[in-house]
C-alpha cells in the first residue's frame, strides 16, 4: 500500500509524477475526478492531493504493477472532495463519497487529463477562416500524443477522417447523448465503427490533423441531435448506497480511514 500526498503546482500530472507516481495511477485518478472537475478551471495552485494505492512488488522489490486506487482525496480551494473504493459484487468496484454517493455520472466534464480548456463553447472568430461562426465544441490545448478518454459507455460510430475536424471519433451513449473527439494524431488501440467502449477507455490521442493551429482536443456533446456546452452539461448525480451495502460501506470507509492514518504516521 502506498501513501502520497502532494501540493498542485502547475499540473496535478507533473506534481504528481515529480513524486514517482505511474502514469496509469494518474490517469486512474483524473478519471475518478472527471465527472465533477474540471482540471483547467477548478483546480489552483496550492490545491492538494492524497492517494492511496496498490502497489505489487516482486521479491527483490521491482515493480510489477500499480493495483487500484484505495483513497482519494482532491482538496480544492479548502473543499475536500474524499473518495473511497467499495466493491459492490464480484469484480464490481466503485468510488464513493463519504456519504456513500457514487461519483460516477454519464458522461464526463473533461475527458482528457491535464490539458487546458483554450477555447470555450460560443460564438468566436475562427482561428483559420477568419470569421465569425459558431464553435459547437470544447478545445483542451495539450500535448500530441496526450491520451484521450471515451467520455461515457457507448459504441463508437465513426473513427475515420472527417474534412476540417480531423481524424475524428464520434461515440453514441444511448438514445440521448453523443461525443465528438476531433483533430486526434492517431485512433486507440481496437477503436473502429461498431466498437463497444468503456467510459474512461483511452480511444485515440491529441493531434493537430484538419483545420488546426496546433495540438488540442475538439470535444462536443450531442443531446437529443443538438449540440451543447459540454462544461454546463447537468447530469443527474451518482446513486447513493443504502441498506446492508450502505452499512458494509460505513466498515469498509472506517477500515481505510485507520489504514490512512497509519500510513500517514509511517511517513513521520
Ligand atoms: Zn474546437
Amino acid at each position: 500500500m502506498i501513501f502520497k500526498e502532494g501540493i498542485i503546482q502547475n499540473s496535478l500530472y507533473n506534481t504528481a509524477i515529480s513524486l514517482g507516481i505511474k502514469p496509469n495511477t494518474i490517469i486512474d485518478f483524473a478519471r475518478l475526478y472527471g465527472f465533477q472537475v474540471d482540471f483547467q478551471r477548478d483546480i489552483w495552485k496550492g490545491d492538494t492531493f492524497q492517494i492511496i494505492y496498490e502497489q505489487f512488488e516482486n521479491e527483490d522489490g521491482s515493480l510489477i504493477e500499480n493495483g487500484d486506487i484505495i483513497f482519494s482525496n482532491l482538496n480544492i480551494q479548502g473543499k475536500d472532495l474524499n473518495l473511497y473504493k467499495f466493491e459492490l459484487g464480484k469484480n464490481k468496484i466503485d468510488y464513493f463519497d463519504e456519504n456513500g454517493k457514487s461519483m460516477k455520472k454519464t458522461l464526463m466534464k473533461t475527458p482528457i487529463n491535464g490539458a487546458r480548456l483554450s477555447s470555450p463553447f460560443g460564438k468566436r472568430k475562427h482561428p483559420i477562416l477568419g470569421f465569425t461562426k459558431m464553435h459547437a465544441g470544447t478545445d483542451f490545448a495539450a500535448p500530441t500524443g496526450t491520451p484521450i478518454m471515451a467520455s461515457g459507455d457507448g459504441v463508437v460510430t465513426r473513427a475515420q477522417w472527417c474534412g476540417g475536424g480531423g481524424n475524428c471519433v464520434k461515440i453514441k451513449h444511448n438514445s440521448v447523448y453523443q461525443t465528438v473527439y476531433a483533430h486526434m494524431s492517431k485512433f486507440g488501440r481496437g477503436i473502429k465503427k461498431g466498437v463497444r467502449v468503456k467510459q474512461g477507455q483511452i480511444i485515440g490521442y491529441v493531434g493537430s490533423t484538419g483545420l488546426s493551429t496546433g495540438p488540442h482536443l475538439h470535444y462536443e456533446v450531442i443531446e437529443n441531435g443538438r449540440k451543447i456546452n459540454s462544461q454546463k452539461l447537468k447530469l443527474p448525480s451518482g446513486k447513493t448506497l443504502k441498506g446492508k451495502q450502505r452499512n458494509k460501506f460505513e466498515v469498509n470507509k472506517i477500515k481505510i480511514d485507520v489504514l490512512k492514518s497509519e500510513l500517514i504516521a509511517g511517513l513521520n
